[in-house]
């Protein structure tokens, strides 16, 4: 059975090969946030475009002054004004941060370091040249390209491409997304479930996992645990960019994702993967379109989604598959577990730096969702750790949306 990392290698293999997205859209800059860039954003002009002030103080020749000397103000710049007139020697101009320090000034010195006295200004410490001002064109070149394709788009690169005035932004189309349910039991949420019955929350976390990763979920409720039906609905999610179903892919005799989608010559590239929980997750190809099917607990979806689909949404969306957020933490309290497969454990991780604890929370299983909900991140047991003590180095999986 294939461990998460070679089954994740093989969604990237697979998917890897037609990479890209279906088309391209423009998008206003302030709406693209999490799309994928599809152009390149170039600068405007040069940045900054003047000698930009970043401190409140005083423009002065750096030579003029020393420490002690004292120089008279001849005016003053604010943010936004005009600078026409040059510095001239033994004399300084009292300047805001954000305004463009006048020619001939190579230093500001700033307010905290003078006194000032009418229009005498007294510098206690001695300036030094290039001091307190980012000159034109130190932070990006005239025409300068600052992103390009593939690039996912988050506030800084939005801030970057208003910046240089790129209103608008040709970006990748967001792969949509089919979600399909399957199961007897399964009601829509918004409906009062037989005792037996459960309510259909893959549907909506599997949509707020495909929104996170940059894709549009489209949903195409639930299909019963009958071919007829999973087979239509399947096809109809074909349609679509990727097709996520939840559930029927265990061993049960009402579990016929599979079957179906064999009928339908589905070639598969796993259909287990030795993690717990998840470990019946399918990936595969029906025609042109990738197929997953996701195991139905809960929690096992979710895990699975992260693990195998998210590099999959990436993909579709014209950018590379981002690593999994992984960070070390020290274990608080000491847990054990059956080794052969990676444990994906709901736990939460408190403290900073050095002192980032981890605590794996008391959970019934896969169905746990209330136990997800208080989680911020699952510990990682690998598949030969059987024991892992309290103070111990383990790897966290955290959950991207609360980073
Ligand atoms: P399955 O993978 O179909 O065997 O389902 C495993 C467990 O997950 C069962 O207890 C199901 O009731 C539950 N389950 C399956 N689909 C959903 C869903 N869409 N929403 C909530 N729970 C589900
Ligand atoms: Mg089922």
């Amino acid at each position: 059975m294939l461990t998460y990392e070679q089954a994740r290698q093989r969604v990237i293999e697979q998917i890897g090969e037609k990479k890209g997205p279906r088309g391209t859209e423009q998008v206003r800059v302030g709406e693209a946030l999490g799309y994928v860039l599809a152009q390149e954003v170039k600068t405007d002009r040069e940045y900054p475009p003047f000698n930009r002030a970043t401190r409140d103080g005083y423009a002065v020749f750096a030579a003029d002054a020393k420490a002690g000397a004292t120089l008279k103000c001849t005016g003053e710049i604010k943010a936004g004004d005009r600078v026409t007139k040059e510095l001239w020697a033994e004399t300084c101009v009292q300047i805001m941060t954000g305004a463009a320090v006048p020619s001939g000034a190579d230093a500001v010195v700033m307010i905290e370091h003078t006194k000032r006295d009418g229009d005498e200004v007294r510098f206690e410490r001695a300036a030094a040249t290039g001091q307190n001002f980012v000159p034109r064109g130190s932070e990006a070149r005239a025409g300068q390209t600052l992103l390009t394709p593939g690039m996912r788009l988050g506030y800084a690169e939005l801030a970057l491409a208003a910046q240089v005035g790129a209103a608008e932004l040709k970006c990748a189309q967001k792969p949509r997304v089919a979600i399909l349910s399957t199961g007897d039991e399964i009601v829509p949420v918004d409906s009062i479930p037989g005792r037996f019955q459960i309510r259909n929350s893959n549907s909506v976390s599997l949509a707020a996992q495909v929104r996170l990763a940059g894709g549009r979920p489209v949903l195409l409720g639930n299909a019963m645990d009958r071919e007829d039906d999973l087979s239509s609905k399947i096809r109809r999610g074909l349609q679509e960019d990727l097709l996520v179903l939840s559930g029927g892919v265990s061993m049960g005799k009402y579990d016929l994702v599979e079957k179906v989608l064999r009928e339908m010559k589905a070639e598969f590239y796993f259909d287990a993967v030795a993690i717990r929980p998840g470990k019946p997750a399918v990936f595969g190809k029906c025609g042109e379109k990738f197929v997953f099917g996701l195991p139905g607990n809960p929690v096992s979806t979710m895990v699975t989604f992260e693990l195998f689909v998210a590099p999959a949404v990436d993909l579709l969306s014209g950018a590379e598959a981002r690593a999994l957020p992984i960070v070390e933490a020290r274990l608080g309290e000491a847990l054990e577990e059956k080794p052969g497969v990676t444990h994906f454990l709901p736990a939460r991780m408190e403290g900073q730096g050095a002192n980032l604890e981890v605590t794996a929370l008391k959970w019934q299983g896969s169905g746990d969702v209330a136990a997800l909900a208080k989680a911020n991140c699952f510990v990682v047991v690998p598949v030969e750790t059987e024991k892992i003590e309290t103070g111990e180095k383990v790897s966290v999986l955290l959950r991207r949306e609360l980073l």
